[in-house]
């Protein structure tokens, strides 16, 4: 037997099912007329938006990162309850712009953007986090042909990393950011090009649970933020601090405190140096915001025995749940929070492992969990479906195609 993952609040049982907002699953997938199916909840996104916003500084803005969940509806959603928004590519410019994000909300990061992809967001007055002199070099350029003033800010490449974090995005070589000792130069070339300077951009790492590494590390941004800000000579207009708030995903791992992140960065906040002291400062959050307001739902459609295991093959898989298979950044696979949705609360009865559809090993949503005895027709879910999920997943992998989602 091997544990699964914490399951995240605020799901019920109704009728012997898994449900959400009041809606059972088989509801939910009728609605929905197939599996694999994605659900999100509007009211768990709103909760989770209201409660940050209580733990943290009034005059902290809080941004989404559309890469999380760049489902349309859900992006609805957060348009009514964040500050703004972080894109990464061209193509989510455009999805955001379907919805009615304004660009002048909107900051653009990540390496490798194309001229096409600057252009359009700069004429969308969308701000650029610079990830390299060179493409500071580009977006002067292009602003100029098109004859508009560009928001430029700098991702700064910290010599500092979030600790415990999933996903280290600083410290070192990177292709991220521009490294901290370059980025005073920059800086000034940016503001004697006659661009609307922005500010910096400090993203140090993802998916950290530990409350005292993030505000350890939204100390050290701060005071590099102040330090930069002093050697390129300009008061600091705007300092986007990242994000790095994780999520349980496995036995053992707890809820993020956020409280003591708001607690620690509010008397940070309370006593600043004079060179950031009026700066507006946001933190761009993904997964924490979206990750537990989602869940996958997959249909059993084989039961089957081989050297004395029960494997239960369902209609989903790695193709839409590439994370939960283990194969998106981890090492040794651990089971995500998955139940037998059909059967939710009822006390476990076999050790059955839940497998997708596609031919290959990999292909496996939970290894060897305690499950209630479920048969073909049954329902599986899976949580913490509600980032990374259906667009970070090989969905056309063996022709299966993407799964349906819903926002309800
Ligand atoms: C991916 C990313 C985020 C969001 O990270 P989460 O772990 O989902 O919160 C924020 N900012 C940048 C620059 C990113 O690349």
């Amino acid at each position: 037997m091997k544990p699964v993952g914490p399951i995240p609040a605020g799901f019920e049982t109704l009728g012997g099912e898994l449900a959400i907002a009041g809606h059972t699953a088989s509801e939910l997938v009728e609605r929905a007329g197939d599996t694999p199916l994605f659900v999100y909840s509007a009211a768990m996104i709103r909760d989770r938006v209201a409660s940050l916003r209580k733990a943290i500084p009034e005059r902290l803005a809080i941004h989404y990162a559309v890469k999380a969940n760049p489902y349309p509806p859900v992006l609805e959603v957060m348009h009514e309850l964040v500050d703004g928004f972080d894109i990464a590519s061209g193509g989510e410019l455009a999805i955001a712009a379907t919805t009615g994000i304004s660009g002048s909300t909107i900051s653009f990061a990540g390496p490798g953007k194309r001229d096409r992809e600057l252009a359009a967001a700069i004429r969308a007055g969308v701000t650029i986090n610079l990830e390299s002199e060179n493409e500071a070099t580009r977006a002067l350029a292009l602003a100029d042909s098109a004859g508009v003033t560009p928001r430029l800010a700098i991702r700064v490449n910290p010599e500092f990393e979030l600790k415990g974090s999933g996903m280290k995005m600083g410290g070192g070589a990177k292709p991220f950011g521009v490294d901290a000792a370059r980025v005073p130069a920059l800086a000034r070339r940016i503001i004697g090009s006659g661009a609307e300077w922005r500010g910096f951009h400090i993203f140090a790492g993802s998916q950290a649970l530990d409350p005292s590494a993030i505000a350890e590390t939204q100390a050290q941004s701060l005071e590099l933020a102040a330090h930069l800000a002093e050697e390129s000579g300009a008061p600091l207009p705007a300092c986007n601090l990242g994000g790095g708030f994780g999520i349980p995903y496995f036995a053992g791992d707890r809820e993020l405190d956020i409280a003591a992140i708001g607690h620690a960065l509010s008397e940070r906040m309370n006593n600043l140096p004079q060179a950031i002291a009026d700066t507006q400062f946001c933190i761009e959050l993904g997964r924490w915001l979206v990750g537990e307001a989602g869940i996958y739902l997959t249909r059993i459609v084989d039961r089957k025995e081989s050297h004395g295991e029960t494997f239960l093959v369902t209609d989903g898989g790695l193709h839409h749940q590439l994370a939960a298979s283990g194969n998106f950044g981890t090492v040794i696979r651990r089971n995500y929070p998955v139940a037998i949705a059909s059967r939710y609360g009822q006390p476990a009865e076999e050790v059955a492992s839940i497998v997708g559809c596609l031919c290959t090993p990999l292909d496996r949503l939970a290894d060897s969990a305690e499950l209630p005895r479920a048969e073909v027709g049954d329902l599986v879910a899976v949580f913490c479906a509600g980032a990374y999920g259906a667009t970070a997943s090989p969905s056309a992998f063996l022709g299966q195609g993407p799964a349906i989602e819903m926002l309800v």
